[in-house]
């Protein structure tokens, strides 16, 4: 990733920043089971295809990040199990650091997705080794995320072990992004450590109605309280987020593109027009190469502009990981 012209590097861990992005998350392999209907309770069908990828929202990120130029390193667990490697495979080919990953016995995460003709998907996920990063092990790990400049999380990990990185980020004076994917109720000193908290259509709307209930009303102007349709709706969600202390927000809309708020203000993206082949992992794409660009140092905004380009390119291509651009490939 290409340093901004102007941009003046002013961190003054400087000297210890080792990695651009730490991601501490989930890994997990995909069995993607193609099918003509999805089967009823009891009922057995014969597939068209089965196929294992690598898969779990933080090695996702973590390749998107890394295959961007991000120095990237990744804080998991993975199991003894032969999936392991599959797991793996992605992020050893993008380089990224695995010395902070813990391979504990049973098996790597799994989601089993059966994709049908009608392109309703459905999907279970069984943790597996993710259940094991834990505040420990991320506490093992303190000197890698210390030693990054943007340390980047989601919700697949025990909620425990996201709160604690987050808390470990902040004391080291490292930034904090934060995709609350799944949706999930963290505690709000988590959030307000978030810069930014990256949520999509579904997940605001779900926190919002959590944060109500325990802390009250927003003291932003009124929300309508349902899933954002729009750019308008989507920055008023997020600007309630941000009267609850949240720093910046993030808002994706798939195929609307994204808002945002932040210290620079409100901006909103509209997505690229591209033939869209497969959307699995677009949402991963978005927030790895927005962590890439924020750690190049570019603003908000101009990050969420990259990742937009850089999700673009993943929709047109098969797949999660495999589906991101490298750094040399043009963006649409
Ligand atoms: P996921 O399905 O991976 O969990 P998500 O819900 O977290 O995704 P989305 O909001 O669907 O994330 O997508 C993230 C970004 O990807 C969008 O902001 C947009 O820039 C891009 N994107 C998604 N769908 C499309 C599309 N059909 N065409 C172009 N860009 C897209």
């Amino acid at each position: 990733m290409s340093t901004p012209a102007g941009w003046a590097p002013t961190d003054r861990r400087r000297s210890s920043v080792r990695w651009d992005v730490v991601v501490v998350g989930s890994t997990n392999v995909d069995l993607v089971l193609t099918v003509a209907r999805h089967p009823r309770p009891g009922e057995t069908l014969i597939g068209g295809s089965g196929e294992l990828f690598a898969g779990g929202k933080g090695a996702n990120q973590a390749v998107a990040a890394a295959r961007l130029g991000a120095r990237t390193a990744m804080v998991g667990a993975v199991g003894g199990d032969p999936n392991a490697a599959v797991a793996l495979s992605e992020l050893t080919a993008a380089d990224v650091d695995l010395e902070a990953m813990a391979r504990v016995p049973g098996p790597t995460g799994l989601a089993v997705v059966t994709l049908a003709d009608d392109g309703e998907n459905t999907i279970v996920v069984v943790p597996g080794a993710n259940a094991a990063v834990t505040p420990a092990v991320v506490e093992a790990a303190r000197a890698v995320v210390g030693g990054a400049r943007i340390c980047l999380l989601q919700a697949e990990i025990p909620l425990e072990a996201v709160t604690r990185a987050a808390a470990i980020a902040a004391a080291e004076d490292v930034r904090v992004v934060l995709n609350l994917a799944p949706a999930c109720q963290l505690p709000i000193a988590t959030l307000r450590l978030a810069d930014p908290l990256v949520v999509n259509e579904h997940e605001v709307a779900l926190l919002l109605g959590w944060l109500r209930a325990e802390d009250g009303p927003s003291p932003a102007p009124a929300v309508t309280g349902g899933t954002p349709a729009t750019h308008a709706e989507a920055l008023a969600a997020a600007r309630a987020l941000r009267a609850y202390g949240v720093r910046s927000v993030v808002v994706t809309l798939g195929r609307l593109g994204a808002v945002g708020i932040g210290a620079d203000g409100e901006w909103s993206l509209p997505a690229r027009t591209v033939p869209v082949r497969d959307t699995t992992g677009a949402g991963d794409a978005f927030v790895g190469a927005l962590a890439a660009a924020l750690a190049a140092g570019h603003p908000l905004a101009d990050a969420a502009a990259t990742a937009t380009g850089v999700a673009a390119f993943s929709v047109q291509r098969l797949g999660a990981q495999a589906s991101y651009p490298w750094k040399d490939d043009p963006l649409p």
